[in-house]
């Protein structure tokens, strides 16, 4: 039996998460969960389960919830975060699950390690940012960090067994965005709802933003560089419009291997969860007579800018990652209120990012001043 400390319970990986752990009664607790604004979902999962302690927004909903659920332990802000992922700190069969989205994840996920704790990772901003910092942390506390974003999770089953030395090269698969099938003059006129209109997954508004403009994919580079101890020039994004083939691994004797399966959020989580079980999930397999076609395409860096830019951020040194980060939350804010249009969440990363002074390996404060800073001159700048 499994506890579950999850943060991010009212979102999309968060949501499917629980769906797994109703599923699994057997195998599953859920001990404690974080949302953001959406009470109602809150509620409504307290209404299922028997919880320890409930991270909320702010002190007003944090009141609200106390009148309702007076032997549930309360907590909100930032500091309600790291109390729910270090919540039972002698839990031995405590897990976090991360399900946040941005770099508000880092701190929890930091508390979690020093407290021993096992974490299953969907917040890949975490890693883009704090990937030094983690992954120090991890060897120091001997404590395992499994990825539950598709590509990553498809190299780590790749991988079970085999010798992480004779790998050659990671491909990291993508899907290609809303606006794959457009060139950069037609990316001009698009809208906030076509953007949000992903072909392939349903997820969250600002992964899928994420996902048109590939800032996600380089996101993903970033955090297939730390997740599998590679050189960043070993990890390759290939457009794959058809999201069957999760991610490959080459090896030095030039076999590749895939990991297959339709695009369903709910495979990733469920392989993370039971690891090093293998159940069976909410899916369904590939129909092979149905799939008419593979297709792949390399990744034009001059139409998608920001995957070049992942790699250039990533080379230049830690705070560069926290500002590549940071601009592109901000940006993708200000695009998801309709305050500036698509082209413009590119041109605001790449200049927050060229502006940078770097600093090679930034601490935890370090991380947040600049992420602060470089998010409150953005906001500035598009204030009215
Ligand atoms: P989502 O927007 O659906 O959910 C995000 C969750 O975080 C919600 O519970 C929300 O309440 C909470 N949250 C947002 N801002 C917060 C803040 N400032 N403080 C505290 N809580 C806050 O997002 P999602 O699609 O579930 O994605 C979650 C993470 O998983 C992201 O890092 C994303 O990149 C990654 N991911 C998602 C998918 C997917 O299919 N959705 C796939 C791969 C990776
Ligand atoms: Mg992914």
């Amino acid at each position: 039996m499994k506890n579950i400390y999850l943060l991010g319970a009212t979102g999309s990986i968060g949501t499917q998460t629980i769906e797994i752990i109703e599923k699994h009664p057997e195998e599953f607790k859920l001990k404690a969960i974080s949302g953001y604004k959406n009470l109602d979902k809150i509620k409504e999962i307290a209404s299922r389960f028997s919880l320890d302690l409930i991270s909320v927004k702010d002190k007003e909903d944090a009141k609200s919830l106390e009148e309702l659920y007076p032997y549930i332990n309360i907590v909100y802000g930032d500091s309600g975060l790291v109390s729910l992922s270090t919540l039972n700190k002698d839990d031995e069969n405590g897990v976090l699950i991360n399900a946040l989205v941005g770099m508000v994840g880092l701190r929890p996920t930091i508390e979690a390690i020093k407290i021993n704790r096992d974490v299953l990772l969907a917040n890949k901003e975490t890693l883009v940012v704090g990937g030094h910092l983690i992954k120090e942390l991890l060897e120091k506390h001997k404590v395992n960090l499994y990825p539950i974003d598709s590509e990553h999770n498809a190299i780590w089953q790749i991988l079970q067994g085999e010798d992480t030395k004779a790998i050659k090269k990671l491909y990291i698969t993508a899907s290609g965005g809303s606006f794959r099938d457009l060139n950069r003059e037609e990316l001009k006129e698009v809208t906030l709802k076509e953007a949000l209109n992903h072909p392939n997954w349903s997820m969250g508004s600002k992964i899928t933003i994420d996902s048109a403009t590939m800032m996600n994919k380089g996101f993903e580079i970033i955090e297939a560089a730390y997740l599998f101890d590679l050189d960043i020039d070993s990890v390759v994004p290939i457009i794959h419009r058809e999201s069957i083939i999760h991610s490959m691994v080459e090896y030095i004797d030039s076999s590749i291997s895939a990991l297959l399966a339709i695009p369903d959020m709910r495979m990733p989580i469920s392989y993370a969860m039971f690891y090093p079980k293998r159940k069976e999930s909410l899916i369904k397999p590939i129909d092979f007579t149905k799939l008419s076609k593979l297709s792949f395409e390399p990744v034009d860096y001059i139409r998608y800018p920001l995957v070049k830019l992942a790699f250039e951020a990533y080379n230049l040194g830690g705070s560069a990652r926290t500002v590549l980060n940071a601009a592109n939350e901000a940006a993708v804010a200000l695009f998801l209120s309709e305050k500036i249009n698509f082209l413009e969440i590119e041109k605001i990363v790449i200049r927050a990012v060229s502006n940078h002074k770097v600093i090679e390996f930034p601490s935890l404060e370090e991380i947040y001043e600049i992420d602060l800073a470089v998010k409150k001159e953005i906001y500035g700048h598009y204030k009215n």
